[in-house]
């Protein structure tokens, strides 16, 4: 037999090695492996097994790694895809699909040497003092950690040893396993009866589970029909579906993995789904992954899978490589969320790699929101997806009411950037007055968004990008939100020649909101949360935690306080400024904008009390706003398609983005024309592609390199993939030059 490997190196390529008669039956496709290269061993991934090979004197297999396979074949297969649909070398795709801690041979299963009361019988040995001390600790915790117990009796390991000839107790090496929630305690939750709507959407769910349709292959639109897009409002229980339908793969026999945003990874979110599997006949581990996890415990929640002893999962993006196997449901929560896409190489997009991990594995794909995706909207009206709805709040909750204020009349009677119109200080003062809670929205942070001279005209920029630098007050810098660059802030203006002391700031953040709050309502409790405020791991859930008791009474934040948390005692929710996402350089803005004001509003009234939102905006009756006031999706779908259509974006088109960097800027230009006369050769090819550029990005400089786009759309992008492939793999570029591409970016900077 010989076995086909992908090395861990940066080649376009896999190498045929022979499988020595000692380990045929230890190896399969996706054994790791230690295989001779050149002078070196090194580790790789079998990823085919075959009876020929076209080189001749091959090399042998030197050792397998680990007892267990790591990937499954199935698992390969959408690495394969990946790569070949984003375009990146396999081995990178291989990379992603198999996370480090657990591809590295050191990474193993933390050893622990624990100690053992033995029981005694017969007469009792002559014992020091010091080691009667030690049985004594022993006779309260007959087991325990070697460590802790040199440290609780203040001994050596030798001591210890002696008490173990004499046959009093074991030392034995054990396996712990690293489990970063093990502290909390679980309680036990029973399924909710499910209201009208939420049955209809599980019947349906578990209809095609009980009988998936076996994807058609032929034919320009195969019918995805075991993918939904569950729309539901905030708070119209869609989680609960999501519960009872992982039930049911339970019952089959079956895992899930459950996808949620990072941001929205809280232990909250994981409590619930722990919390119904942690009893009862369908009780299995749940594993976690994201990336703050130790390499250990990543290593740890990987194997809990491959093991089968974890039969959930729930986690970050790349959660959907988990080793579930057989896997019956896969859902994707916010599957609108941008975080879903990779921004480095495989640049792929885990809502969509799930549909088609669901495909290959005759899976379910649940893709959740209440803010759906264009994307996935338009999948649904070509018959792709299928659609279900909960167009109601579970505990039949009103909708917040929202308002829409018209910034521009507050602006003429103030001077500056109005921060608070009248009508959102009053609803404030009132909501503090009954005790409830208010949360407040802008996202973008620091205290300030440029610094100008009035007087020389002289504007903080980064040196390394083409941004200015933002103001933040109470660390007294200017940082770079790109780079990270920072300066001390100056007291006058930096440049020699003018040095007035008057300088201006202008632009508002988060940190001058919070700023002006403690002004207008000093006995108030006010906290903000954003990254600069959220250093420490733990900060998130405390603040949380103090809001939920009610130690807090106002809470200004970024899109960090956008998603899924839910407080009874919020009824007031306050858009600072809702058109500043509006004037992004990007096609998605309305969209985003759309996204982020349902969402925020969606915080409001989740008690007894009915919520408010009051939306500030510079342009109130734009169709963004309007529609999110309305709770309106289907309006905004219809209009926004509408645009995308005219204009030939997605999700009418697709969209490859290349970008071309590097710090000499006449090269890098000069490399992004050669790449363009070579693509040129492709416009026979894919009839429908429309070429544009060669352009400065939107960011021109970041980090120090000059960065030009190529942007290329088609509505045949299996075509287009094929033909960058080959034309970046024959490319030759200067050494300081370097090409990225970018499959359905959602980053257009
Ligand atoms: P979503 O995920 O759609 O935002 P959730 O699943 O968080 O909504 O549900 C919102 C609230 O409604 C939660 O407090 C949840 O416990 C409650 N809920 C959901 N389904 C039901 C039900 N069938 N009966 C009663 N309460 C429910
Ligand atoms: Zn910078």
């Amino acid at each position: 037999m010989i076995a086909r490997v992908t090395l861990e190196l940066a080649l376009r390529k896999e190498f045929d090695y022979s499988i020595p008669p000692e380990l045929e039956d230890k190896i399969d496709v996706g054994s790791r492996v230690k295989v001779p290269f050149g002078p070196r061993q090194m580790l790789g991934i079998v990823t085919a097994l075959i009876e020929q090979s076209t080189h001749t004197n091959l090399k042998a297999i030197s050792k397998v790694v680990g007892k267990q396979t790591l990937v499954t074949p199935k698992v390969l297969q959408l690495a394969r895809w990946i790569s070949e649909y984003y375009c990146c070398p396999p081995e990178i795709a291989l990379k992603s699909v198999l996370p480090e801690a657990v591809r590295k041979e050191k990474e193993g299963w933390k050893e622990q040497l624990f100690v053992r009361l033995l029981p005694q019988t017969g007469e009792s040995p002559k014992l020091t003092a010091r080691q009667q001390s030690i049985l004594k600790i022993l006779e309260q915790r007959p087991e325990l950690p070697l460590q802790e117990l040199l440290e609780l009796a203040q001994t050596t390991a030798d001591t210890i040893r002696r008490l173990e000839d004499k046959n009093l107790l074991t030392i034995a090496s054990e396996i712990s396993e690293r489990d970063p929630y093990a502290k909390e305690k679980i309680l036990p939750t029973q399924p909710l009866a499910l209201n009208a709507d939420q049955k209809k959407a599980l019947d349906i769910i578990l209809l095609t589970m009980d009988s998936p349709v076996a994807t058609p292959t032929e034919g320009k639109n195969p019918n995805l029909k075991n993918t939904f897009l569950l729309h539901g409002v905030t708070g119209s229980g869609k989680t609960e579906v999501y519960l009872q339908a992982i039930a049911h793969a339970l019952e089959q026999g079956k895992g899930a993995i459950v996808l949620v945003p990072e941001i929205s990874l809280t232990p909250q979110t994981v409590e619930r789904f722990k919390a119904r599997f942690s009893s009862g006949n369908l009780k299995t581990l749940v594993a976690v992954l994201h990336s703050h996890l130790s390499a250990g415990e990543r290593h740890d929640e990987w194997h809990k899978i491959r093991q089968g002893r974890a039969r959930i999962v729930i986690g970050a993006r790349s959660a959907i490589f988990a080793p579930v196997d057989p896997l019956g449901l896969i859902i994707v929560d916010e599957e609108h969320e941008h975080s879903y896409k990779q921004e480095e190489a495989p640049r792929y997009h885990a809502r969509d790699v799930a549909v088609v991990r669901g495909q290959m594995e005759n899976a379910v794909v649940v893709l959740g929101s209440a803010t759906p995706s264009l994307e996935s909207f338009y999948n649904v009206q070509r018959g792709k997806y299928g659609l279900i709805e909960l167009p109601l709040r579970a505990d039949d909750k009103k909708m917040p009411l929202v308002r829409v204020i018209d910034m521009r009349s507050t602006a003429k009677k103030e001077k500056g950037t109005p921060i608070f119109s009248p009508q959102l200080k009053e609803a404030i003062t009132q909501r503090l007055e009954k005790k409830e809670q208010v949360i407040l929205f802008l996202n973008r942070r620091g205290f300030a968004t440029s610094m100008q001279c009035p007087l020389c005209g002289y504007v903080a920029e980064c040196p390394n990008c083409s941004v200015s630098l933002t103001y933040h007050r109470a660390a007294q810098k200017l940082c770079c939100h790109i780079c990270g660059h920072e300066v001390k802030a100056p007291t006058v203006c930096p440049d020699v020649k003018c040095r007035n002391p008057a300088i201006r700031y202008s632009g508002l953040g988060t940190e001058k909101i919070e700023a002006t709050l403690i002004k207008l309502f000093p006995q108030a409790v006010i906290r903000r949360m954003d990254s600069d405020a959220m250093k420490r791991k733990d900060d998130y859930r405390v603040i949380l935690g103090d809001f939920r008791t009610g130690k807090i009474d106002i809470i200004i934040g970024t899109q960090m306080i956008a998603k899924g948390l839910h407080f009874p005692n919020v009824t007031l929710v306050g858009i600072i400024y809702a058109d500043l996402s509006l004037h992004m350089p990007d096609f998605r803005a309305s969209e985003r904008t759309f996204q982020l004001l349902t969402q925020v509003a969606g915080r409001a009234g989740r008690g007894d009390v009915e919520g408010e939102v009051f939306v500030q905006a510079f342009t109130p009756f734009h169709p963004s706003i309007q529609f999110a006031r309305r709770h309106d999706f289907a309006g905004f779908y219809e209009e926004e398609i509408g645009f995308r259509e005219q204009l030939n974006y997605p999700p009418i088109t697709r969209i490859a983005l290349l970008t071309l960097k590097g710090r000499n800027e006449e090269k890098v230009k000069f490399s992004a024309e050669h790449v363009k006369r070579e693509l040129e050769k492709g416009l026979a090819e894919i009839k429908d592609l429309m070429l544009l550029g060669p352009a400065p990005a939107p960011l021109a400089r970041a980090e120090t390199f000059f960065r030009y786009q190529i942007m290329l759309r088609t509505r045949n992008m299996t075509k287009l993939g094929q033909l960058l492939s080959r034309i970046t793999a024959a490319l030759v570029l200067p050494d300081e030059v370097s090409l990225s591409t970018d499959v359905d970016p959602v980053n257009l900077s």
